[in-house]
Parts: C-alpha cells; sequence; structure tokens
C-alpha cells in the first residue's frame, strides 16, 4: 500500500469516528440538561431524542465500511511504534468496533428497555422498604447480564466481559486483590472502632449554599480547573461530563446541613475534570481522548478529593478562609477538630455516605455478591439475605430494612449486575499508587499543598497520566506513570500512616 493511501485512509477513519464522537457528546449534552434544568414534562420527548442518537450512533460504529477500513488499517498499524498515537488509535477503533458489532443491536434495546423498566419499578420499591417487587426484574438483569458475556465466549469467569477490556484486569486477579485488601482492611477498622468516637457536629451545623459553592468553587479553580472551559451546576446526583477538551462539566448538590457533602462531591468531580481537560488536544473527537479506564478515571477523583482535599497540609492552608466564610458556626472550631471530623471513620450501612476505608469494604461486598450471582451460586431470592450475612460479617451491622440494605445502590436496579463496582476500590489503590510515584518524582508537591499550590503536581499527572487518553488500558498506563500495573503497598502505607496518626494507633 502505498504512503498516500494509508494517509487517505487514516484520514476517512478519523472522519468516521469523529462523526461517532460528536453524536455520543451530543447525547451527553442532552443528559446534562435533562439531568439539572429540563422541566419534568420534557421527558418524553427526551428520552426519544437520546434513543434516536443512540441509535444512529450505533448504526455508524457497526458500520461494516468502518469495519473493512479498520481491515486495510491493520497491517499499517502493526508498522508503527507501539506508541504512537496512530496505532493507538487503530488498536482503539477495532476494539471499539468489535464490541459494538458482537453485541446485536436487539439485545442492546431489549435490555435498555428493561433497564428502565427495572429502574423505574426500583425508584418506588426502594422508599418503600420492598425489595420483592424488584425481584423478578433483578432475575431478568443477571440473565442479561450473562447474555452479555456469552457474545464474549472464551472469558475465563463470566464477569470478565462485563469488566471490559479497557480496565485490564481479570475477576480473578481483582477478587485476589480485593482479599489482600480486605486482610489488611479488617484489622484497621477493628482497631479504630475500639477508639472513642470521633464528634462532627462541626459539620452538621446551617451553612447557606451559595457560601458552601463559593468555597468549593475556589479550590476547584486553585486545583487548575479552567471556569473558561467548564462549569459548576447543580443536580440530584453529582457528575463530570464531557462535550469535548474545552468544555468538561461537573455539577454537585447543596445540604444546608452537611457542609461535607458539596465540598468533597466537587473535589471528586474536579479531579474527573482535570484528567478530561489534561488529555492531548490532538487526540480530540477520536475514541483514544477519553480517560484510560473506570479505574483509573476513579483514581483522579479519589486523589484529588481524598489525598489532597482530606489532608492536614491542605487545611492548614484552607481552614482559615473557611472560617472566615461562616464565622459563627467555625471561628470557635480547632483545626484539629474539623480535620478529625472530616475523616470520621464509622462503620455505616450506606456506601456513598462511608468514609475512605471503610468504602472498600462495601465494594467488596457487592463485586462477591456479583461474581456469585454471575457464576450460578446465588440466586435472586437469596440474595438479600447474603446481602445482610455479609454486612454482619464485614461490618458488624445488620440493615434495619432494604432501603439502607440491598436495594440502596441504583446500580444492579439499572440495568446490569457486575462489571462497575470494582472500579472504585481499583481507583482508591491506584490514587495512593500514583501519588506517591509523583511525590518521588517531585518531592515539592508536598510542601506545595500547605501553600495552596498545585501546579507541579497537575503537571506531574498531566505528563504522565492525563495526556496520553485512551491510548493504553489501565494497568499499562499505571505502569508506565509508576513502575507497576497496581501495588496495594503504596495504599496500605498511606491509610496506615494517616488514620495511625489521626486514631492514635501504633500500625
Ligand atoms: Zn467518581
Amino acid at each position: 500500500m502505498a504512503l498516500n493511501d494509508e494517509t487517505a485512509l487514516l484520514a476517512d477513519l478519523k472522519a468516521r469516528l469523529m462523526e461517532i464522537e460528536d453524536f455520543g457528546s451530543s447525547a451527553s449534552l442532552l443528559g446534562w440538561d435533562e439531568a439539572g434544568f429540563m422541566p419534568s414534562a420534557g421527558a418524553r420527548v427526551r428520552a426519544r431524542q437520546k434513543a434516536r442518537l443512540a441509535a444512529l450512533t450505533h448504526q455508524k460504529a457497526t458500520d461494516p465500511a468502518l469495519g473493512r477500513l479498520l481491515d486495510r488499517l491493520a497491517a499499517f498499524a502493526d508498522s508503527l511504534a507501539e506508541d504512537s498515537p496512530d496505532a493507538a488509535l487503530i488498536r482503539v477503533a477495532r476494539r471499539d468496533f468489535d464490541l459494538a458489532t458482537r453485541v446485536p443491536a436487539e439485545y442492546v434495546a431489549r435490555a435498555s428497555e428493561h433497564g428502565s423498566a427495572s429502574y423505574n419499578v426500583w425508584v418506588g420499591a426502594r422508599p418503600a422498604n420492598d425489595f420483592a417487587a424488584t425481584m423478578p426484574y433483578l432475575e431478568t438483569t443477571l440473565e442479561l447480564s450473562r447474555e452479555f458475556a456469552e457474545f464474549f465466549a472464551g472469558y475465563e469467569h463470566v464477569m470478565d466481559p462485563l469488566i471490559g477490556p479497557d480496565e485490564g484486569f481479570t475477576a480473578s486477579e481483582i477478587a485476589a486483590l480485593f482479599a489482600a485488601l480486605q486482610a489488611e482492611l479488617r484489622p484497621l477498622v477493628n482497631a479504630i472502632a475500639e477508639k472513642p468516637v470521633v464528634c462532627d457536629r462541626c459539620l452538621h451545623q446551617t451553612f447557606p449554599p451559595a457560601q458552601q459553592l463559593a468555597f468549593a468553587t475556589k479550590i476547584a479553580v486553585d486545583f487548575g480547573y479552567d471556569l473558561k472551559r467548564g462549569r459548576i451546576d447543580l443536580s440530584p446526583h453529582p457528575f463530570c461530563t464531557v462535550f469535548a477538551r474545552d468544555d468538561v462539566r461537573i455539577t454537585t448538590r447543596v445540604k444546608e446541613n452537611d457542609l461535607s457533602d458539596a465540598l468533597f462531591s466537587v473535589l471528586h468531580e474536579v479531579g474527573h475534570a482535570l484528567y478530561e481537560m489534561g488529555i492531548a488536544s490532538e487526540l480530540e473527537g477520536t475514541p483514544i481522548g477519553h480517560g484510560a479506564s473506570p479505574g483509573v478515571h476513579e483514581s483522579q477523583s479519589r486523589l484529588w478529593e481524598n489525598i489532597i482535599g482530606r489532608s492536614l497540609p491542605f487545611w492548614e492552608h484552607y481552614y482559615p478562609l473557611l472560617q472566615s466564610l461562616f464565622p459563627d458556626q467555625l471561628g470557635h472550631i480547632e483545626l484539629d477538630t474539623f480535620y478529625r471530623a472530616i475523616n470520621k471513620v464509622e462503620r455505616t450501612l450506606i456506601r456513598t455516605d462511608a468514609d475512605e476505608i471503610t468504602y472498600n469494604l462495601h465494594v467488596m461486598i457487592r463485586f462477591d455478591l456479583e461474581c456469585k450471582m454471575l457464576e450460578g451460586k446465588l440466586a435472586v431470592r437469596d440474595l438479600q439475605d447474603a446481602w445482610n450475612a455479609r454486612y454482619e460479617a464485614d461490618l458488624g451491622l445488620t440493615p434495619p430494612n432494604d432501603t439502607i440494605g440491598v436495594t440502596q445502590d441504583v446500580h444492579w436496579y439499572g440495568g446490569g449486575i457486575g462489571g462497575s463496582f470494582q472500579a472504585y476500590t481499583i481507583g482508591n489503590i491506584l490514587s495512593a499508587q500514583l501519588y506517591e510515584a509523583a511525590v518521588a518524582a517531585k518531592p515539592g508537591i508536598e510542601p506545595d499543598i500547605a501553600k495552596g499550590e498545585f501546579d507541579d503536581l497537575r503537571g506531574w499527572l498531566g505528563g504522565h497520566l492525563h495526556r496520553h487518553g485512551r491510548q493504553f488500558t489501565g494497568p499499562v498506563i499505571a505502569q508506565q506513570a509508576s513502575g507497576a500495573r497496581i501495588s496495594l503497598e503504596p495504599y496500605i502505607r498511606y491509610l496506615k500512616q494517616k488514620y495511625g496518626a489521626l486514631y492514635g494507633l501504633a500500625l
């Protein structure tokens, strides 16, 4: 093939992929509007508009002409250096094409319709403590999740296709990693439980929303969130959404009686946003112009939210400003009291309210139950008992009802069992691993935090992680940035150092 042919084919490929990307980001814009602005009566037509865009996207993504183009470019990709962006583009586009074509459109429509029906039942069943109402839907969801896996026959574990290739870890690798983490976390959580309960009343006074938002926005900007390329709005559940590299938006919610909710959700979503804003501009409009994997993405949100945003040096710098915004509420509260309150560890029943240590125990419960359900070892009718037994064994608590038990999370009720929860804990582990590598390379990062300066940290993350986008899978990008696909030690070190000091434990 002459060079000109390859150049023309590559240009054709990029044009087709950009079309798919533009459909996808337009659908995201409709979703962003729906979540925060659309009047409720707009829902019916909005659902139709989103479905039409999804159908168009699927048509483009499975176009046989795109497959033929990728076939013709395969040899060219092999001739390029492995780290060349064009080789990565062809490789990832092939993976996406195979995925889109292996899963029949009929299945996608059926699963999506079932997901909506299941979600609507869950919305009513959760507050009514009516797990039984969701059971027939969950049974279908489980069948659909297994059916999805069958499109990728040849897997080692039925969860592997649900986790997907970007994450780069198999279910058995994750299970081994989680078992090792659990062996470390259980004694730590038990030791903390023996200590006096930390008082966090200072966070639960009345904090006017406008000041809360102003403070969170100031930190977001200090972290490097560029308001010319993004904006912060309100929605019932915080999220980050990307329409383009220069239009990365986040949302939050404000609770007048809980200072931590808006603040830490903004810091979390800003972590996701900085990743997307830092991807190399030449990757924009291509399938590699996104974050590497859900786990790596979560490592970025957790790093900014927890490792930086809940650290003592950070608050040594920012607490006086917070006090000046809320003099009546915090003027008389010592920094130490506030720092302990935002890092309170407590065994509780709700994942989304959990502290940074016990959060992982919640994730592992779900991951294990998902594996058992997918393997056919746990039936939906026994799920409630299995859930309650695991909460008793792992957290010493039995849910008094299903609203704060087995029906608390939307995930299983929105149409899928398996493939998403593990990313939260993979993210926690990677956040410490990447941060340790960053500090080893640039020791000035830590003293800078106490000055409210984050350029070196953002610069390191940008150069080693962000700019590559989705050119490499999660483990490859972690290996390149920190020398290991994934390693528990930095995370364990981080937790023991921080919580050993906070709770006076000899670890
Ligand atoms: Zn997140």
